[in-house]
């Protein structure tokens, strides 16, 4: 389950694979969308009013897959990014004091390695237990639970599988505002800091366009007077960015070295995770531990964000449980942006861009299957189940799109994504503004929500009956 802006349109997509098949099931070619849907924004309150009741139900509903005439009890898990998590579970996410969406430890212990765990309930993994429990008791903050889970008791907090590509990601994301903070430290006056900035975003730009192309470029922020970083890019061109990156001419003293062991500390633990655990040197726990120690010692900013703290605690547990690969979300991503390019290569684009967005996946899916399959999936579709849940599909009236302006827009300069590319905003960025919740309510008023989902599901308790 993954969002994905495409032009100024947040897209949720939900898309099933079986992990028992091995990565290759991860591959966008063996994801099967089950649905789409559009939100103005993402918010925990949103994803209960948009994703429909009985699509919701009818997912809970999968119990069996038939397979060769055999029913096989199916257990479903979901993996997903961090604020996924935050609005599937209905948590109050990096406003509160308890960010972690695993376990309830405290945000001034974040810091801290291998102290929590994400499935012990002795070391304060979350459940659902304790979440009915604290909302019950209706303490606000308690614990950093806000709402129920969306997927009712389907889904354990154990349940829920971090991917790694999202946490790449945002780790990187991490480095750079720290090395771009540091780096932007006043030491000098008036024009001769000014000049100084001068130098070091120049240094700056012609590395990245050496390295990446001009996905990317660095600025100076005169209201926040710092160096930053605009324009998105993806996992593998940040892997290149911080090759050979100048860290000498824009960090001094001990800053140069410490950014440096961070980094190769986390390519570390990148590296193992491509490794069979049988045939690693270190352990990945032991590589966890020291990357969050080498984080702490920095003497760069040693803001422990959830992202640091889920490396330094549950990252290495996820990793002895369950195979982290068939969670990567890199099949989904890929799926993101063809869904993208369907949308904006799309004639009836105002229409049914979500309709047909579905039905050209589908027909992709399609190109892969023997003539029999082919056979399988005609009969499939005359079953009708796959159908549109909520065909409310309203046209944008004129109104209606100024309304939509009025939303919080993220910056679309870079609207058509391209490969693999993923917003490289910070996880303080996505904190939720409460204050658009007017403009959200107004926008609900419209009723112009678009909704599509295959209920293939059905398909399975049809079988089931039979
Ligand atoms: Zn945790």
């Amino acid at each position: 389950m993954d969002g994905t802006l495409i032009g100024n349109k947040h897209i949720v997509a939900i898309s099933v694979n079986c992990i028992e098949g091995g990565r290759d099931c991860q591959s966008s070619k063996n994801l099967v969308p089950v649905g789409l849907f559009e939100f103005p924004k993402e918010s925990c309150e949103l994803y209960r009013k948009i994703l429909p009741k009985p699509f919701l139900d009818s997912l809970s509903s999968v119990k069996y897959v038939r397979l060769k005439k055999k029913d096989i009890p199916v257990k479903l898990k979901l993996g997903g990014d961090f604020m996924n998590a935050v609005y599937v579970f209905g948590l109050a996410g990096v406003q509160s004091n308890f960010p972690c969406i695993f376990c309830t430890q405290h945000k001034s212990k974040l810091q801290e390695p291998d102290t929590t765990s994400y499935f012990d309930v002795q070391k304060e993994a979350r459940t659902l237990e304790e979440q009915k429990l604290c909302l019950k008791k209706k303490d606000k903050n308690c614990k950093g639970y806000k709402c129920e889970p969306l997927f009712g008791d389907l889904f354990e907090f154990s349940d829920y599988i971090m991917d790694t590509l999202h946490m790449k990601l945002r780790v990187y994301d991490i480095f750079m505002t720290d090395i771009l903070h540091y780096a932007s430290r006043r030491e000098k006056y008036g024009k001769e800091h000014d000049l100084e900035m001068e130098k070091k975003i120049d240094i700056l730009n012609e590395h990245s366009k050496r390295l990446i192309g001009k996905r990317v470029f660095f600025a100076y922020d005169t209201k926040e007077q710092i160096i930053k970083l605009h324009g998105r890019f993806s996992g593998h061109l940040q892997d290149l960015l911080f090759q050979n990156f100048p860290y000498e001419k824009l960090l001094d003293g001990n800053a140069i070295t410490d950014a440096k062991k961070l980094v190769y500390s986390f390519r570390e633990i990148l590296d193992l995770l491509k490794i069979d655990p049988l045939k690693r040197i270190k352990t990945l726990k032991a590589a966890c531990v020291d990357f969050l120690q080498t984080f702490n010692a920095a003497c760069l900013r040693n803001n422990v964000t959830p992202y640091l703290h889920i490396v330094g605690n549950h990252l290495f547990e996820f990793d002895e449980r369950e195979d982290l690969g068939a969670f990567n979300m890199q099949g989904v991503e890929k799926g993101n942006d063809l869904l993208s390019r369907l949308y904006f290569s799309s004639t009836n684009v105002a229409k049914k861009p979500l309709y047909t967005m579905m039905q050209k996946l589908y027909r992709m899916l399609e190109m892969d299957l023997s003539p029999e399959e082919r056979g399988e999936m005609l009969k499939f579709m005359n079953t009708q189940v796959y159908d549109i849940e909520d065909d409310d599909f309203v046209l944008l009236a004129e109104e209606n799109v100024q309304t939509n302006d009025k939303l919080p827009v993220v910056e679309n300069d870079y609207e058509v994504i391209t490969s693999g590319s993923n917003d490289s905003s910070s996880d303080d960025e996505v904190i939720e503004n409460e204050s658009d919740e007017d403009a959200i309510s107004s926008w609900f008023n419209l009723s112009n929500r678009k909704v599509l989902t295959a209920n293939r599901f059905s398909s399975f308790k049809k079988n089931k009956k039979s």
